[in-house]
């Protein structure tokens, strides 16, 4: 994140400056400073933000706990129907916030409309919890006794968001949040505040009221970590990588504060002898190289069995030579650029790492840099043949479009090598043998498994997240996303008239 300085670009004014959300009112950080947001394909200035503070944090934690008693008290199926009108808003936006995307974080525009897809329809399933935020009523052990449970919302949630999907994330985490009857401030990835501005701006015009949806722009020691030490913030939701995470989860764990983490992955898919090899080939392809593999889901691992191995390999190479590299604006190209130079970097240095621990560099493995790419953070989609399960390529997240491929002997070791990462987010097999995929099924731990598809494709009704080092048991999504924003309350109303004792005066007497 470039602080403010000379941009070379033409007349500031040119340049749109875009302040911070709070209590309903648009202002620049207390401090007057930005920072740019530029253009990973071709570098160009999109715009300049609020570089914040602690400061503007208090501030903004202060306008969403005011808005608080309000918001709670209105009832759910009217927040829910405010949730139902910014997905409406949304869909009316949708490429408008899809073409500001592709040139903020580079995917290319298809996936940048899925991206925004993603955010409608978790606020349309959210605009629908707000008729049901279902507790249990159970009879109690009792007579004369009402035994149920209730959902409360816990009073100011902070997000606080990465860049690679800068609309899906911030409404997976906002609308369960909103529709429990939380207060929100987010705080989103210093590359892609663009993204943030105009979401925050459709949630304005659906009418939510002043303080209940706040926005800090800025970096993540100045404006993330005093969040998180708020004493006023109740919970925490968080999407980054492992060590941004840890660091969170001891700042939040002094104030005892709630948190959900969702970390890194390092997705495998299984290929056995008698997959559909064509189908295979199409769902390794996009889960490896879709979003220029930068997705928390994304495929770098292939596991295949030996018998189809050649076969499987030769069809990848041909297949991801022939992908486009390019503007995700431009009609035909298959791969944007990485996000900046220094992820082009990260996946450079683990190319040279594969090559040291002996893998075949079977395709790739250079920044792409020929005519126009070279304004911008391209490289080569690129596959590793022959990885040792244990090694580095294998076992640590690159986050770019680097595929390694791991030969072994039968489902049995497919399954170990499969497990055998400390992440455990989302895994595939390609099998046509029905009783093969159950084993998998039961047999992966990853928080999500596909069959016959690759390991990318969530959909909003069903949990998202994942088993160890990938969080903290938490999850988005469905309706366990509710779990992470409200706090259960057990209510029991005695209506006998006299004093009962649970677990006492049910007993028989001897
Ligand atoms: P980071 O962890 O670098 O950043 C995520 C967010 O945390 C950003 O808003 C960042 O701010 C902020 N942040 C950074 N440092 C701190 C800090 N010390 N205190 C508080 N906040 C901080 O992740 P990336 O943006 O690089 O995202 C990529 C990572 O996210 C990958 O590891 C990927 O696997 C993971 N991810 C996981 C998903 C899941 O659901 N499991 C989904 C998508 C991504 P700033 O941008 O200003 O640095």
């Amino acid at each position: 994140m470039g602080e403010e300085g000379p941009m070379g670009e033409g007349p500031a004014s040119r340049v749109a400056e875009h302040g911070n959300f709070i209590g309903g009112a648009w202002r620049p950080a207390s401090s007057g400073r930005t920072f740019e947001s530029r253009n990973p394909a071709d570098g160009r200035l999109i715009g300049r933000f609020a570089a914040s503070q602690g400061v503007d944090v208090t501030a903004a934690v202060a306008a969403a706990r005011a808005a608080f008693p309000d918001w709670r008290a209105t009832p759910a199926p009217r927040r829910g129907e405010l949730l139902y009108r910014f997905g409406a808003l949304l869909t009316q936006h949708k490429e408008e916030l899809a073409r500001a995307m592709t040139e903020e974080m580079g995917k290319v525009l298809e996936e940048a409309r899925g991206d925004v897809q993603e955010g409608i329809d978790i606020a349309y399933l959210m605009a629908g919890e707000g008729r049901r935020l279902f507790g249990d009523v159970v009879p109690s052990e009792l007579p004369d006794k009402w035994a149920m449970s209730v959902r409360e919302p816990l009073g100011v949630a902070a997000l606080i968001t990465p860049w690679n999907f800068p609309v899906a994330i911030p409404c997976w985490k906002m609308m369960p949040a909103l529709v429990a009857g939380n207060c929100v401030v987010l705080k989103p990835a210093s590359a892609t505040p663009h993204c943030a501005v105009l979401l925050v701006r459709i949630l304005e015009e659906a009418g939510l009221p002043p303080g209940v949806v706040n926005l800090v722009t800025g970096s993540g020691a100045q404006v993330g970590m005093p969040l998180v030490k708020d004493p006023d913030v109740d919970v925490v939701g968080f999407t980054g990588n492992g060590e941004t995470g840890r660091t969170i989860a001891v700042a939040a764990a002094e104030r005892g504060t709630r948190l959900s983490m969702e970390l890194g992955g390092k997705n495998a898919i299984v290929v056995l002898d008698d997959a559909d090899l064509e189908l295979a080939v199409e769902g390794i392809i996009w889960s490896a190289f879709g979003t220029t593999g930068q997705r928390c889901t994304a495929c770098s691992r292939v596991i295949v069995s030996d018998g189809i191995a050649d076969d499987l390999v030769a069809r990848l190479i041909e297949r991801a030579g022939a992908l486009r590299l390019g503007s995700g604006l431009e009609p035909g190209v298959d791969v944007g650029p990485l996000i900046d130079a220094a992820a082009v970097e990260k996946v450079e240095r683990y190319v040279a790492i594969g090559q040291a621990e002996g893998a075949v560099l079977a395709c790739g493995g250079r920044p792409a840099i020929s005519g126009a790419l070279a304004q911008g953070h391209f490289f080569e989609a690129t596959i590793f043949d022959r990885v040792e399960p244990t090694s580095r390529l294998a076992q640590e997240e690159i986050f770019g479009p680097l595929l390694s491929v791991i030969r072994v002997a039968d489902y049995e070791a497919a399954v170990n090598v499969a497990r055998g990462v400390r992440y455990g987010l989302s895994s595939s097999i390609f099998t046509s043998d029905v009783s093969t995929a159950f084993r998998a099924m039961r047999d992966f731990d990853t928080g999500i498994v596909y069959v016959n598809a690759g390991t990318i494709g969530a959909e909003t009704h069903l949990p998202f997240g994942g088993t160890k080092a990938t969080g903290n048991g938490q999850r988005e999504a469905g309706h366990a996303a509710l779990d992470t924003y409200t706090e259960w309350k057990a209510v029991y109303v005695d209506y006998s008239g006299r004093l009962q004792r649970a677990q006492i005066d049910n007993q028989p007497q001897g």
